[in-house]
Formats: structure tokens, sequence, C-alpha cells
């Protein structure tokens, strides 16, 4: 068989591996085993000098490219079959500047590294609630969390960026350099080059007082109903994402919840002495369980790490919402009650808050209306249930189509989208990032990802 990665390990100074290779099937793993592709080679790039050379090499022999940051993505866009997979799982430093309040972030690093390596120095940046998704994808997408109502998207706090482009050229971009690059990297996912290097503006931060409280499964209704209405009014630094899910069967839960479904809402406050807001929330309904607590913030940050490690299967189907009528509230009641398997779930993330107050063209990501991300997520280790994950996730969505935005965050979706969907996804600013993609990338170098077309 001939080699088409051939000579790669000659361009490149990180590791390579190729099919027929031992280690390849290790290498080629994405997060979400559901996702089975096998790609012509894996780069581990070192460098910027690397990232370039792959690009190089891959458009030399009409090879696509996928790139791969943390790998957590639910449709598997970190990597393509018969493709070059560039790895940026080496480039993962991260340098704090206290006194600046900067951090500066390779584009491999993981969240647990950046929640982490800020917290040493009292600060930190929002990104999402587990540690080992990769900063590059999370924050090309947007990156929704426990501090999104306190401190906006991860984007809203990104200053400054490195980024190979598909010609090979390094440039940095920010506010006034390479302005429409930098608007579009905010949002509009890897579309438009590799970003090896993120610079965050960090906000100091010491432990949260945080976790959930669970509610029968029988009271959903009541719940949803009073959360939909008292959310919304909450002051910034407090947040709390609305949940299904099956409690698990370990410490720190009692063990007669132990595999019970139950509704609850996750409550995250930055801030350790309890506000009056997080007092009323407590005090509403009869929880089964309330687990609130002050807790470091990268404690927190990895608390589900555990319980939901690398390869399993995952089906997932995301929206906007911007109210929660009580035909939709029925509709949940029902779903909730049904979740297929005890590690499948449903969340309605925040983005309200300081999320809400940037303007829906300020960035790329255009829902700045909406009060919640929600994600369906249907989780089981065995293959043998990937079809009931997939069917209640699709049925459950389907069904609350009418109460959506229609459309929702780019990084909670299964299937790449058609082009109608990616459409949507970015609303009214598809237009301008079209137009972006044609300056920057005008021969679609970069499609494995929610794909945006060069404008004609
Ligand atoms: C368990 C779990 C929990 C999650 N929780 C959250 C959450 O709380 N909040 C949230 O907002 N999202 C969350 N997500 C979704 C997550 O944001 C997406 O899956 C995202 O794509 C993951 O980024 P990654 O770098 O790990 O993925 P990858 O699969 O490595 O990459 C995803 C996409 O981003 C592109 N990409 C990645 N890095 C770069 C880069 N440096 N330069 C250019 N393109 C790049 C890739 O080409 C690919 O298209 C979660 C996902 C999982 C699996």
């Amino acid at each position: 068989m001939v080699s088409v990665a051939e000579g790669l390990a000659g361009a490149v100074k990180g590791r390579v591996v190729e099919r027929g290779d031992s280690g390849y099937d290790e290498a080629r793993a994405l997060y979400n085993a559901m996702i089975d592709k096998r790609p012509a080679a894996i780069a581990y790039c070192a460098d910027d000098q690397d990232v370039a050379a792959a690009i190089g090499f891959a458009r030399e022999r009409a090879l696509r490219i996928a790139v791969r940051s943390g790998g957590h993505n639910g449709a598997g866009l970190g990597s393509v079959d018969d493709g070059l997979v560039i790895d940026l799982s080496a480039m993962n430093e991260i340098s704090v500047d206290a006194e600046a309040k900067m951090a500066r972030v390779q584009g491999g690093a993981l969240l647990k590294d950046l929640v982490g390596a800020t917290y040493e120095q009292g600060l930190t940046v929002p990104v999402g609630i587990i540690g080992t998704t990769g900063v590059g994808g999370l924050t090309l997408g947007g990156g929704v969390g426990h501090l999104t109502r306190a401190l906006g998207l991860t984007i809203d706090n990104l200053v400054a960026a490195t980024v190979v482009l598909a010609d090979g050229s390094i440039v940095q971009t920010d506010a006034e350099r390479e302005p429409d690059l930098f608007w579009a990297i905010r949002g509009g996912g890897g579309n438009f080059g590799i970003v090896t290097s993120f610079s965050f503006r960090c906000h100091p931060i010491g432990p949260v007082l945080a976790g959930p409280v669970f509610y029968d499964m029988d009271d959903t209704a009541d719940v949803l109903r009073w959360y939909r209405d008292f959310l919304p009014g909450l002051p910034d630094e407090v947040s709390g994402f609305f949940a299904f899910l099956t409690v698990p069967p370990a410490p720190p839960f009692p063990e007669e919840l132990h595999m019970r479904k139950v509704c609850g809402v996750v409550w995250t406050q930055s801030g350790e002495e309890e506000s009056p807001a997080l007092r009323e929330a407590r005090a509403f309904g009869r929880p089964l369980m309330d687990g609130v607590a002050p807790v470091p913030l990268p404690a927190w940050n990895t608390a589900f790490d555990g319980l939901y490690p690398p390869g399993e299967q995952w089906y997932w189907r995301g929206e906007f919402v911007k109210e929660i009528p009580d035909a939709a509230v029925e509709k949940h009641a029902t779903y909730g009650a049904a979740l297929p398997t005890w590690k499948s779930t449903m969340h309605m993330y925040p983005t309200d808050g300081a999320a809400a107050r940037v303007a829906s063209d300020d960035t790329a990501w255009a829902y700045r209306d909406a009060v919640w991300a929600q994600v369906i997520v249907g989780v089981d280790p065995d293959p043998a249930n990937a079809g009931a994950i997939r069917d209640w996730a699709r049925n459950y969505s389907d069904a609350l189509k009418p109460h959506t935005l229609g459309t929702g965050y780019v990084n909670f979706q299964q299937e790449e989208g058609t082009d109608d969907k990616v459409r949507a996804m970015y609303g009214s600013n598809y237009g301008r990032l079209a137009k972006i993609k044609a300056a920057y990338d005008p021969e679609n170098v970069f499609s494995v990802n929610q794909n945006i077309k060069p404008a004609a």
C-alpha cells in the first residue's frame, strides 16, 4: 500500500501516526465513540511552523484537513475520513500574567488546564462545565458555562489570537489587526484558520457556591414554570441550569437517591457568601437534595469529568430558547421522564446576563436575545443503545422545535449541518461570515466544521 502520508514525518517536528501504524486506533479515537473515522494520518504538531507545514502538505496532496484540539466535538469534526488530522494536543502551554489579568493559551489546551492555571493566580476565564473539553473548539464556537451570566461567553473575553491561515501564513489578530478575522473567529468555528494561541482577559475569582438541587420528576411542571420566571430576574453572579438527569450511583449522592430520575437546577454563584437571590432559589419547592456548597472553581469545573469519560456513545441536539411556554413545559415533562439511559440528560444553560449585553453583530454569535442554549444528549457506554439514545434525543428536540428559535448553538450539534442549517445557526451574521470566509479561505481548505461556504 502506498502511504498517502509519506514525507509528512519529515515536514513536521511532532509525531506522525499513519493508518497501519501501531497506535493508529488510539490516535484516531474521538471522545464520542458513536463517530468512527479513519484518517490517512494524524500529525501532532509542535508549533506554529508545524501547523503551517501540515496545511501545506495536505493541500499539495489534496487531502482534506481536520483540526483537533480536545476532540470533544459531538459530530466528530476533529477528524476526517482519508484526510489529515492536525492535532494540537501537544501545544497546550498556558501563561498567566496576573498583573495584566491576561492568559495566553495555546490552541490544544484543555479547559481544566486553563481553569487550573488561572485559579492559582486568583483569576478565571469563563468556559464550559467539563474539564476535558478543548479550549480550541469551545472558544471558536462561543463557549457557554457556569459563569456565562456573570462574565459573558468565552469569546466575550477573547482579546487576541494567533491564526495559521490556509496559505500557511501566521497572523496576529485582535480588534485592530485583521479585525474581520477577529470578529469571525468569535463564534464562527474553525472556518477561517487554525488558532494556535488565544489571549483571554481574566477576572478575579475565589471559591464559588455551587451544586445541584434535585426535585422529584413528578414536580417537573412546577419547578420548570418557577425556574423560567425566576432565572431571568437574578443578578448576574447567580446562574443555574435546569436539568433532567439520573442521580449517579456514587457519593456524594445519598444512596436512597442513586439511579433515581430527577429534575433539578445546578446552581453556581461567584463568591462564597450566599446572596439573597440564591437563598430564595434554594428555598423553592420540596427538594429531594440540596448539594449547594462552597467549592474551589477547578474542582467544580471537573466535577462531571469522572461521570463522562471519553469513549462513550453520544447523540446531541441543541436549540436556542427565549421563552418556555406551558406547552413546552408539558413536553419537557414527558421526555424528561423518559430519559433512555442513566447518563442521558437535558441541560438548559442560561445565556442572558453579561452575555446578552453584547450586541448580536459584535461577534459572530448572533443569538444574544436567547435566554438559554439548550442541549439534549443521549449518552451510554454501550453501542447497543445507540439507536435508543438517538431516537429519544431527536424526538424530544423535534417536539420542542416550535418553542425554540428554530436553531441552536453550533457546538451542541451532532450532525454536520447542511448549508441551510449552518446559515440558520449564524442567522443575521451569516452573510458577513461568508464574505470573510471568501477573503481568508476562498478554497474552503477548512471545511471539516459546521461549514460556512465562501461567498461568491
Ligand atoms: C462532555 C462535553 C461537555 C461539553 N460542555 C460544554 C459546555 O459546557 N459549554 C460549551 O460551550 N460547550 C460544551 N461542549 C461542546 C464543545 O464546546 C464542543 O464539542 C467543541 O467542539 C469541543 O471543542 P474541542 O476542541 O474539544 O473539539 P474538537 O473535536 O477537537 O474540535 C471541534 C471543532 O473545532 C475546530 N477546532 C478545534 N480547535 C481548533 C483550533 N485551535 N483552531 C481551529 N479550529 C479548531 C475543529 O476543526 C472542529 O471543527 C461539551 C462537549 C462535551 C463532549
